[in-house]
Formats: structure tokens, C-alpha cells, sequence
């Protein structure tokens, strides 16, 4: 199928934020083969997509999210966020089923592609459902299934007091060859959109041997591992108690500080330990919306870039607006070091499509609008009310932009979103099945109130 994009402005997102009015963007099959002012020569679409109006740019990239978490959305957004995982997050997950997770997974993948993300790194619990939503939904994603190093059922020590994960060898050890069964088996997975990481979920919730091993298991397939770091104050002092290092000082440790870690969060880390995740050209997902809102948490990001960490945008739980957290990670950033010129509508949209990519390790694919790389892209309506006048692509979007105004939504050159509607899954029966789901998952967890 070649498909031709006619009329828009194309916003490529490559370095430097290359703005071409009026050109054309030429599809064959999957791939972009032409981002120019006219269509190639010989060129004979059999499609053609009239973007007048529009701004024609990547499909974003959220680089840390967990679409099966939508279940718990509601129930678990007014709590105090440290005390979450030991009361709660961890005993109500192990309640959640691959069916439930699956539903959630294609209501939050049908979500993201309204929003203009075309792919998501996701890591959660039963992420074959996750998969399976990611093949039905047309998205793109890299999928990772949770390691744990203690049972999800029954996580912490009876009578220790405190905050003290109940650490076991086998289970741990069963997580594991459950997350490298599922690697193994979808690499490349939907017609090659998926691809996979090795996901331990955090510095304080394994063991160090354990991380260790999941290092081993990375290595052996090259595969990214995604994982939360340093996202919240006990985090580094059960770190630091237990063996007096830093937490990336910790994944240096066993293994895990190299070019293939993803690091959500990492607000909790010392200038030096910034100064090694940009050595070892580790990546930092940042997520500004869930810190400010979980914790009151700010990332530090002015060190990051001091350092040259590389950044990606997510949205972490119970979210998947990534033009959201693009306009949110300026606004904040600004507040935060009260420097109205700080982290610019061109730095916030780089987090969301090249960098996101390269933190995922996807930037030889998608992230930005070049021939060779796979159609991934997505077109925005610049006349809705809410965006005229524009003058700067790259602000009206960062500043102004909803989901909304999202008309098309290409993958691998396949339409996914359709005049601001699904192309590949009904959500009307995809909302009902998921609240049904939720339900009935919410009464078995003697959670109150309804899912709708
Ligand atoms: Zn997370």
C-alpha cells in the first residue's frame, strides 16, 4: 500500500526541529520513503490523505507507562503514595487477572493512540494480555513483565514493623523465567511491533543477587530493561540502610548500568550518580505529572541535562495523555527553577518523539519523520478553535494541542485512528467489556463504588 500525506505542514522532529510547510510525506508499505516539498517522481499512491490545515509530525513515544494500571485508576490516585506499595499496590494487583489487564490494556493503548502516541514502553503484570491488546489496537510498544522479589500475594514480613519486603529465592526466580518465557516469545511479536525488556521493578523490591540475574538474562538477549528507579524517598533509604550505596551506584553493582537501561523516575539520585547514568548513556524516563501529583515530586532535570542524560516523556499510571506531560514537564520546570526560558515547547517535544525513542531503543524506527524510517506518524488539526492562530508548530502543539484534535493516526502505515476515531477496535464495546471487567474484579477486591 503507498499511501500519500498532501498539503500539511510536517513538523519531522529530527535534531533540530525541521518545520517543512505545505510538503508531502510518501508511505510504501511501512516505511517512510519521502518527507520533501513535492512527491517524489513516479510516486503512485493509492491513498491519499489531504492535510491541509494540519500539522503532520511523529507519533510520540511514551517511554514509561502502564496501560493494565488503568484498572486501578480511582481506587488508588488519593492515597499517600510511599505507604501505597506497602498497604496496598502490591496485595490488590495480585487480584488482577490477565483477562482484566488485557480489557484495561485496550481501553489505555486505545487512549494513547487519541492522544497521538504510537508507541508505549509498558510494564506490568500479565503483560501477554498487554500484548494481545497491543496486536488488536494497532499500537507499537515495548512490553516487559514484571519481576518482583518476593510474592505479589503476600509481600511483606510479618510483625518486622516498617517497611520490609518478605524477599524469596523462588518466587523470584518464578517471576523471572515467567518474564523471559513471555520475551522470548513475543520479540517481535504483532507483526514485528513489539519488542520486549526485562522489567524488575525496582532497586528496593529485589535483592541485589536477583538484580543481578535479571542483568544476566538482559545481556544474553541484548534486550532493554526497563525498571523504576529512585522514584521515591524510601526507595533510597532501604537502599542505602541495606547496602549502603546509592541506587545507581546499586545498578552499577549488579550489572544494570549500561545503554540499555530505561530508568523511570530517577528523582532520588546524587550528582554523581546522574554524572554515570549519562557515562554509561543509560536513559531516564521522566514523568512529571505522575511525581508532582504521587508525591509533590520533582525530577531533577537541569542536572540531567547538565549531564547529558538522555530523556524520554511518560506518563507513568493511570495516564496516557503525552501531550499533556509535554506541556505539564515545561510548565513545571519552569516553576520549579522559576525560569520562564527553562525547558523550551522544542525541548518538551523532543522528550515525546525522537527521545522517547531513543530511550527505548527504537530511534533507528521511530521518534522523528525521515525516510527509512517506519511510517509511524500522526496529524493534527491546526484549525480547530483551540489552536488557531498558529504561527510555531512545535509551540501550538506543546501549548495547546488535546487529543482531540488528533484526525490521523498512522503504524507501520496502517491507519489506527481515523478522523479522531479508532480504526481497529470499537471502543464503545472496548469501554463496556473494560468496566464490566472492572466491576467485577472491584467487588471480588471488596473495593466500593461504581467503574463507570
Ligand atoms: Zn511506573
Amino acid at each position: 500500500m503507498r499511501t500519500l500525506l498532501t498539503g500539511g505542514t510536517i513538523l519531522t522532529c529530527e535534531e533540530g526541529m525541521r518545520v517543512l510547510p505545505a510538503a508531502i510525506v510518501a508511505i510504501d508499505g511501512a516505511e517512510i520513503v519521502a518527507v520533501q516539498p513535492h512527491p517524489p517522481e513516479g510516486f503512485a499512491p493509492e491513498t491519499i490523505i489531504d492535510c491541509s490545515g494540519c500539522v503532520v509530525m511523529p507519533g510520540m513515544v511514551n517511554s514509561h507507562v502502564h496501560l493494565g494500571e488503568h484498572l486501578l485508576k480511582g481506587v488508588l490516585e488519593t492515597i499517600d503514595f510511599e505507604e501505597l506499595f506497602y498497604s496496598k499496590l502490591f496485595a490488590w494487583e495480585s487480584h488482577l487477572t490477565a483477562e482484566v489487564i488485557g480489557r484495561a490494556s485496550t481501553v489505555a493503548a486505545l487512549e494513547s493512540l487519541r492522544c497521538g502516541v504510537t508507541t508505549v514502553a509498558d510494564m506490568y503484570h500479565h503483560a501477554e494480555a498487554t500484548a494481545r491488546a497491543v496486536e488488536l489496537t494497532g499500537i507499537r510498544a515495548v512490553i516487559g513483565q514484571k519481576i518482583l522479589g518476593f510474592p505479589l500475594s503476600d509481600p511483606l514480613q510479618t510483625g518486622a514493623g516498617g517497611n520490609a519486603f518478605r524477599f524469596d529465592a523462588g518466587a523470584f526466580k518464578d517471576q523471572l523465567a515467567a518474564a523471559c518465557e513471555f520475551a522470548d516469545r513475543w520479540h517481535r511479536g504483532a507483526e514485528g511491533r513489539i519488542t520486549v525488556s526485562l522489567s524488575p521493578h525496582a532497586t528496593n523490591t529485589l535483592e541485589p543477587w536477583m538484580l543481578a540475574r535479571v542483568a544476566e538474562e538482559a545481556q544474553r538477549r541484548s534486550s532493554l530493561v526497563h525498571m523504576h528507579l529512585a522514584q521515591m524517598q524510601a526507595e533510597r533509604d532501604e537502599v542505602f540502610s541495606r547496602h549502603g550505596l546509592g541506587c545507581v551506584d546499586l545498578l552499577a553493582e549488579t550489572g544494570l548500568l549500561n545503554d540499555r537501561l530505561l530508568a523511570a523516575h530517577s528523582i532520588f539520585v546524587s550528582d554523581r550518580e546522574l554524572s554515570l547514568l549519562a557515562e554509561h548513556r543509560a536513559a531516564v524516563a521522566h514523568n512529571p505529572i505522575a511525581n508532582a501529583k504521587d508525591g509533590g515530586l520533582v525530577a531533577p532535570i537541569a542536572s540531567m541535562l547538565a549531564h547529558g542524560v538522555r530523556i524520554g516523556l511518560g506518563t507513568d499510571a493511570f495516564h496516557v495523555n503525552l501531550l499533556e506531560a509535554a506541556r505539564f514537564s515545561a510548565f513545571l520546570h519552569r516553576a520549579h527553577h522559576g525560569d520562564p526560558h527553562f525547558i523550551t515547547a522544542e525541548q518538551a517535544l523532543s522528550w515525546a518523539t525522537l527521545g522517547g525513542a531513543r530511550a527505548v531503543g527504537l530511534e533507528r524506527s521511530v521518534g522523528s519523520l525521515e525516510p527509512g524510517k517506519k511510517a509511524d506518524l500522526v496529524v493534527i488539526d491546526m484549525t480547530a478553535l483551540n489552536l488557531v492562530p498558529w504561527t510555531d508548530a512545535a509551540a501550538a502543539v506543546v501549548y495547546h494541542a488535546e487529543p482531540g484534535n488528533v484526525k490521523w493516526g498512522l503504524v507501520d502505515g496502517r491507519v489506527v485512528v481515523e478522523e479522531g476515531g479508532s480504526r481497529t477496535v470499537d471502543p464503545v464495546a472496548a469501554r463496556r467489556e473494560f468496566t464490566a471487567a472492572t466491576e467485577e474484579l472491584w467487588s471480588r477486591m471488596g473495593i466500593s463504588g461504581g467503574a463507570r
